[in-house]
């Protein structure tokens, strides 16, 4: 008998991470389930936009940043991480240098970025993703098995990605 009022949001999600990781080929995944064994790296920033319909009344916009060319210097500008809620770390486990990068660019990150005041104004709620684990030779991880699950995706096999996305943005839609 009412009308009802539909309630939507757009979030900046950051993709970080070495190159090489799957960034790109992760948010491909994600917004258009697509997968390819190239992507030419264009120099700049490129966008992608999921559109969830998160509950009957609430839509949420996610805008997804891909950086190109720039994540071989192992930092961003303070420019492109601005206004961001969120952010992907992704790691390649076939080459153990990727994952020793993530605690840079979490540093990067949160050197330069932090929640609104609104929010609290912590640290941005960040997710790892250990990439290319179809690739992984099982006993070739010195890492628990148990643990790495919980990280573990592939943009080639489409593993997780939808379910990194989510726990991502129930940690967001929790803080508004
Ligand atoms: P970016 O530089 O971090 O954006 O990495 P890309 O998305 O361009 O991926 C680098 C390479 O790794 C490309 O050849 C991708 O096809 C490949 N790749 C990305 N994700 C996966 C994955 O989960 N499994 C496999 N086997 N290859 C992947
Ligand atoms: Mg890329």
């Amino acid at each position: 008998p009412y009308p009802t009022e539909i309630r939507e949001y757009l979030y900046k999600i950051l993709v970080i991470g070495d190159l090489g990781t799957g960034k790109t080929s992760i948010i491909k995944r994600y917004v258009h389930n697509i997968f390819s064994l190239n992507y030419k790296s264009t120099i700049g920033v490129d966008f992608a936009l999921k559109v969830i319909q998160w509950s009957p009344d609430t839509v949420v916009r996610l805008q997804l940043w891909d950086i190109a060319g720039q994540e071989r210097f192992g930092n961003m500008t303070r420019v492109y991480y601005k206004e961001a809620v969120a952010a992907l770390v992704v790691y390649d486990v076939t080459r153990p240098k990727t994952f020793e990068a993530v605690t840079k660019w979490k540093a990067d990150l949160d050197s330069k970025v932090s929640l609104p005041q609104a929010w609290g104004g912590g640290p941005i709620p960040v997710i790892l993703l250990a990439n290319k684990t179809d690739l992984q030779d099982e006993a070739s991880t010195s890492l628990d098995p148990a643990e790495m699950e919980k990280f573990a995706t592939s943009a080639k096999d489409n593993n997780n990605i939808e379910d990194a996305a989510r726990f991502l943005l129930t940690e967001i839609m929790a803080t508004e």
